[in-house]
């Protein structure tokens, strides 16, 4: 493979990882006049960015671990159904991050949390439009709003320190009972009986294809796109000379690791041990479905989000702590199928195998729910932007617009002090 070089002598930067927050960073960095090279191992968008959801919502800011999440886990394991599963196997590994993930659950923990992850989810939907619209006519993005559901009041109160939160970080939404939850949005079962709706919220009708969209564009504007698996930098402290690979070295003034849950060991190599590891989640989509929503809905009681996509009506959740080596437990998306049937009544009760498809996905997730994101302490011309959990679609663009401003040495639209990769 021809490795590219540096052009005419401009600052070169490398994006090292082709997921949403790769793509998003790499293309505002080649707004700023850098010479952006785009490093990925595998397919641009193949990785968690291939399967998610799609849903770019500022609504959520609200961290996994909140107080109370421990006593719900028990319950959560032992149903089948349920949002979470380990692989015990796996659980003395886990544990620290754990430990971790438990302490981020107070009540001043998730006030932070959600204060620091207000910026970055701030309009999301916004924040990609100038990608979008520069890369293709196609609407890739929609804002018709995000709805959460509840069968019960008293799994809305549930979530009501939730709510509180939103209403601190000025998120609005408004609540929908009843007849008028069913008018909004017909599809659903009438036994969820509460509804909210998040209107500033948008979604992507296919994340893969979005961000794959967005690369060929960064191409087409003089980025490039090099096929490698990054091994190390080449770097004498505050001077980065360029980035190891499997194909040889990449020449290279700055870079940004951006290589999602694969980040903990290259931010290794540079000084910084990160508690990164990831909450496997999994989708199942029926192609031509029955019914479909207007926009993506939360099932905010079993915890998973149905989102329409171009390609089907898409079922997209569950948290599975199990490592990266770990193969898929295909018995959680199927779960997922079943989930879905219970708040669409209108689905088929079986599908020939062609029309469903299933994934799994790695989320990079940090304990307190918030990204890396700063400059590596062996070299500063390292910036980290890699552990975005739930929400690293939806705060993509706005993870990209920062990092350009932090390697141009602009002020900061907003404080990245609560994601500095030495907090823990
Ligand atoms: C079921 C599910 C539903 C979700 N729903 C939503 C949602 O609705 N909204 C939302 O905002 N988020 C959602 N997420 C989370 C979101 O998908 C992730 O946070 C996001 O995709 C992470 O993007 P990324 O670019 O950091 O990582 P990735 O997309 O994983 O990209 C990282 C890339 O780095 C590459 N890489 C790794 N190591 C190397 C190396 N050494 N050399 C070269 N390349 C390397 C990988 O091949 C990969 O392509 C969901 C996740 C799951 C699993």
């Amino acid at each position: 493979m021809a490795i590219p070089g540096k052009a005419n002598g401009k600052r070169t930067i490398a994006v090292i990882g082709g997921g949403a927050v790769g793509v998003a960073t790499a293309s505002f960095l080649l707004r700023d006049g850098h010479d952006v090279v785009l490093i990925e191992r595998g397919g641009i968008g193949d990785s968690a960015s291939f399967g998610n959801a799609g849903v770019l919502a500022p609504s959520s800011v609200v961290p996994m671990s909140m107080p109370g999440t421990l006593a719900k886990v028990p319950g959560y394991l032992l149903d089948p159904l349920g949002p979470l599963s380990i692989r015990w196997r796996y659980l003395p590994t886990l544990a620290p991050w754990l430990i971790r993930f438990v302490k981020a659950g107070t009540q001043a923990g998730v006030r932070h949390q959600a204060r620091a992850l207000k910026p970055l989810l701030d309009d999301s939907f916004s924040a990609w439009l100038p990608l979008v619209r520069n890369a293709t006519n196609d609407a890739l993005i929609h804002r018709e709003g995000f709805l959460a559901v509840y069968r019960t009041e008293a799994d809305f109160q549930g979530d009501a320190l939730g709510y509180q939160l939103r209403r601190d970080n000025d998120i609005p939404y408004e609540i929908l009972r009843g007849q008028d939850l069913r008018d909004f949005e017909p599809s659903i079962s009438p036994d969820y009986t509460i509804g909210v709706i998040f209107r500033q919220c948008g979604h992507t009708v296919n994340p893969n294809r979005l961000v794959r969209t967005v690369a060929e564009a960064l191409q087409r504007d003089g980025g490039r796109i090099a096929t490698a698996e990054v091994r190390g930098f080449v770097h004498d402290g505050v001077t980065l000379r360029g980035i190891e690979t499997d194909q040889g070295v990449i020449p290279a003034d700055a870079a940004v690791v951006a290589a999602g849950a694969h980040s903990k060991k290259l931010a290794a190599l540079l000084g910084d041990d990160v508690p990164l590891d990831t909450e496997r989640g999994y989708h199942v989509l029926i192609a031509d479905p029955e019914t479909r929503p207007q926009r993506p809905i939360l099932d905010a009681t079993a915890k998973f989000v149905s989102t329409p996509m171009e390609t089907g009506l898409r079922m997209a959740g569950t948290v599975e702590f199990a490592g990266l080596d770990a193969p898929p437990n295909w018995t959680r998306a199927d779960y997922l199928m079943t989930l879905g049937r219970r708040l669409f009544p209108g689905l088929a009760p079986s599908y020939p195998q062609e029309r469903v498809s299933r994934w799994m996905g790695f989320r990079p997730s940090m304990p307190d729910s918030l990204p890396v994101i700063g400059r590596a302490t062996a070299c500063p011309q390292v910036v980290y932007a890699f552990g975005h959990g739930h929400v690293g679609l939806a705060s993509a663009a706005r993870t990209g617009m920062t990092v350009a401003d932090l390697l141009a040495a602009r002020p900061l639209a907003f404080d990245i002090a609560p994601f500095a990769p030495t907090r823990f």
